[in-house]
Order: C-alpha cells, then sequence, then structure tokens
C-alpha cells in the first residue's frame, strides 16, 4: 500500500514524499481511512510508530478540503492536546511540515515560557493549536483561546496525561468542545481509567491497536545486565565508551538520579546532559537540539522529559534504572528503533530491580536476553535463585536479522568482540554460565 492509494491530497502527498515516507506504517494504513471516513479513533500505539503522521494528515486533509468559508481571522478548528512541552514541539513540527503546501495554519503552545508570544501567534489565526493541558486551561481562562469552532480533536498519550496529573485539566477541555466534532484519543495503554477518559471523548468509534510487543521485539535487540547499584556507573561508562560514534539515550527513574549520572560521566570526562521536570525549558531545548545535532553524545532524562522525544539516528538506549511501569520499558527502548531504523536497547537490573524485571518480562512476553559477564562485579549482582533455576535460554540480542540491523551493528562495533572482550575482563563466570 502506498499513501496513493489511500487517497490522500496532493499537496500533502508531496509533503509526505519530502519528508522521505515511502509506505504508511501500520497504524497510518489502518487509521487514515478511518479518519477520512470522519469517524471517531480510538488508537492504542505508543510513540514511534507514527501515530502523529496517523492523524496529522487525515486532519490537515479535511482542512485543506474544505477551507475557512468566512473572511477575517481564521478560527480554531482543530486541536491536539499532548501532555509534554518537546512532544507538543515535535507534533507542530511534523503538522507544518505535513502542511507545507497546504494554506493549513498550526501554532504551538506550552508553558513553562512567558505567553505573550504565543497569544500572538494565537491573535494572528490559526486552522490548528498543539498544546499542553494547562497553558492552553491557562488561556482558555483569560478568554484569549476558545473551543466553540473545534471540528477535530486530539487527546495524545492520554495514559501519560493521567500519570502526570492532568485528568481533571482534560475533563474541564473536554467540557467545553462542542457536541458535534470527530474526536481522536490515542494512548499506549488502556487501563480502566483510560477506557473511562475515553467514553468521555469519543462517540461511535473504531479501535486501531498497535501491539507494543510488536514494536520491541521486532526492531529493538534487547539486553540485560545484572549489577549492582554501586558499579552501575562503572559499567555505563565502560559502555559508552565502548562506542564512541553512537548516540545514547540513558534512562534515570529520578530527576536526582540523573543529575547523579551526569556528574559521574563528567567525572570520566564523558559530556553529557540532563532534562527533566526540573530543568528550564530552555536548558530542556538546548540539550535536546544539541543530542538531535549531534553536539552532545550523550542525554540523560527521565520517563516524562523523554516521552515523544524523537531524533534520528539513536543507536542505543541505556535503561541505568528499570522502570517500576512495565508499559515504560516498552516507550523507553521505542525511542531506539523508530519507524525506519533499528537499534539497541541495553538494561540494568540491580537486585531490587528484579521484581520490575519480571514484570516486564510479563508484559512483553519474552525474556530480555541477558548480556555476557562484565568486569564490574561485586557479591551483589549475581542473578536472583529463581533466574538461576530457569531452563538456559539465552537468546542472542546481538544476532542480526536484516540488512537494516547489520548496517547499525556495524556502526555500533562488533558486539561479538565485544561480549568476547566482556567476557576475557570478567573476574570470575556468571553462575548461569
Ligand atoms: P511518531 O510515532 O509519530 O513519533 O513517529 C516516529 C517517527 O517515524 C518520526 O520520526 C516520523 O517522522 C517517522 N515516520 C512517520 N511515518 C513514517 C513513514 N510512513 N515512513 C517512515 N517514517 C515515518
Amino acid at each position: 500500500m502506498t499513501f496513493k492509494d489511500l487517497g490522500i491530497a496532493l499537496p500533502i502527498l508531496k509533503a509526505i514524499e519530502e519528508q522521505g515516507y515511502t509506505n504508511p506504517t501500520p497504524i497510518q494504513e489502518q487509521a487514515i481511512p478511518i479518519l477520512l471516513n470522519k469517524k471517531d479513533l480510538l488508537g492504542v500505539a505508543q510513540t514511534g510508530t507514527g501515530k502523529t503522521a496517523a492523524f496529522s494528515i487525515p486532519i490537515i486533509h479535511h482542512l485543506h478540503n474544505n477551507p475557512e468559508q468566512t473572511k477575517g481571522k481564521r478560527r480554531i478548528r482543530t486541536l491536539i492536546v499532548t501532555p509534554t512541552r518537546e512532544l507538543a514541539i515535535q507534533i507542530a513540527d511534523n503538522f507544518t511540515a505535513y502542511s507545507k503546501y497546504t494554506h493549513v495554519k498550526n501554532t504551538v503552545i506550552f508553558g513553562g515560557v512567558k505567553q505573550q508570544r504565543q497569544v500572538n501567534a494565537l491573535r494572528n489565526g490559526v486552522d490548528a493549536l498543539i498544546a499542553t493541558p494547562g497553558r492552553l486551561l491557562d488561556l482558555m481562562n483569560q478568554n484569549i483561546i476558545s473551543l466553540r469552532d473545534i471540528e477535530f480533536v486530539v487527546l495524545d498519550e492520554a495514559d501519560q496525561m493521567l500519570d502526570m496529573g492532568f485528568i481533571h485539566d482534560i475533563k474541564k477541555i473536554i467540557a467545553k468542545l462542542p457536541k458535534q466534532r470527530q474526536s481522536l484519543f490515542f494512548s499506549a495503554t488502556m487501563p480502566t481509567s483510560i477506557v473511562e477518559l475515553s467514553k468521555t471523548l469519543l462517540g461511535a468509534f473504531e479501535r486501531v491497536t498497535i501491539k507494543p510487543q510488536q514494536a520491541t521485539a521486532e526492531k529493538v535487540d534487547q539486553g540485560l545486565f545484572f549489577v549492582s547499584k554501586l558499579n552501575k556507573p562503572k559499567l555505563l561508562v565502560h559502555l559508552i565508551n565502548e562506542r564512541p560514534s553512537d548516540s545514547v539515550l540513558v534512562f534515570s527513574r529520578t530527576k536526582h538520579g540523573a543529575n547523579k549520572i551526569v556528574k559521574k560521566l563528567s567525572q570520566a570526562d564523558i559530556k553529557s546532559a540532563a532534562i527533566h521536570g526540573n530543568k528550564s525549558q530552555t536548558a530542556r531545548q538546548k540539550a535536546l537540539g544539541d543530542f538531535k545535532d549531534g553536539k552532545l553524545r550523550v542525554l540523560i532524562a527521565t520517563d516524562i522529559a523523554a516521552r515523544g522525544i524523537d531524533v534520528e539516528d539513536l543507536s542505543l538506549v541505556i535503561n541505568y534504572d528499570l522502570p517500576n511501569v512495565p508499559e515504560t520499558y516498552v516507550h523507553r527502548i521505542g525511542r531506539t528503533g523508530r519507524a525506519s531504523a533499528s537499534g539497541i536497547a541495553l538494561s540494568f537490573c540491580d537486585r531490587e530491580e528484579r521484581p520490575y524485571l519480571k514484570d516486564i518480562e510479563k508484559l512483553i512476553k519474552q525474556q530480555v536476553p541477558r548480556m555476557p559477564e562484565h568486569q564490574f562485579t561485586d557479591g551483589d549482582d549475581e542473578p536472583a535463585a529463581e533466574e538461576e533455576k530457569r531452563p538456559q535460554q539465552r537468546p542472542n540480542p546481538n544476532r542480526s536479522r536484516n540488512n537494516n540491523r547489520n548496517r547499525n551493528r556495524n556502526r555500533s562495533g562488533n558486539s561479538n568482540n565485544r561480549s568476547a572482550n566482556n567476557r576475557n575482563n570478567s573476574s570470575r563466570p556468571r553462575r548461569d554460565d
């Protein structure tokens, strides 16, 4: 299937082609026809699947085919609500790219910066508004934004919005929407609270599910190191130094932990920066910009700050801490192995994190492949008793499954040699070797 087969307006097809997309991703193939048909949609999918284009393209198509009839200032006809500033900016960038050859205009608003520039952009008139919930409500309360002309509404990353405590804001926003509208609801997971919330937004809807397991198993080579808390910094330095040409995204469960990792890396002469909620918007944008441009090779992020970060050529994700919510693992490793690339995700697991590992493996329905012994061991690194009793299933995370992967492997060094080096360096064999 091609984008042309989907019946998208020509100026949008031209812009998609310019983006270098040749074929629709599964979510685009399934969601675009539903949305072109003006139906409501429940999309169960995470970032990395191409969902931004899946919802933006049909909306731009409708706005392009039914341009504003009244003279004067444009009305806000589309609202896209997303939890973080980074995600909002990214959606706006994509929306702008896909609408480049149409007359559709958009703007983006988010908190943490002065509102005046955003207000000016709104006063000039836009067809589509991309917003984080707090700033949106704020400007609605000041009567700068009205939702009365909304025809298309997208609630993106709904589970993340709930995790971040936006439920009341979201309900207030939904209450202000006109009854007559097309609604789209996206969430990576569907716990009961999200199902309930989706009912308040959607009318009769169609559902598209892109399973996280597909994203996990097919495109990302995973590996797991048992390592004590104390030895995590050393192993991290070792892994980063082993791959001098790779850009590395390191996940930390806490903001404090993220800052500590930056310090430890700096002691080993590795330059890095952390992005998390306590950093200013300017600092976050600068770190992310430098990382995307390749000026900064290592970025440390908390889950909320990193959600949806879209970096081309991100070859390695390291889970310095395992997440306590198993779905988060899937989100994290989805930062690498995006729509057209493949990647590697390595995780550290200390003794206290073993229950998290169990939950993750239950969710992804596979064992995260165990990496060979490393040299940074102490008495606390041994696999748990139940780990030892497991059958000796040792899938090789470095196995090449396709050409794309081979390319990636070459970029990141020879993994077999790497394993061998690790073995040579190790002070003693693993118990399950
Ligand atoms: P998203 O899930 O929307 O964050 O998209 C993930 C990445 O996939 C972004 O970098 C998009 O530019 C890219 N992408 C989206 N659709 C396609 C496509 N059909 N072909 C190739 N890349 C795509």
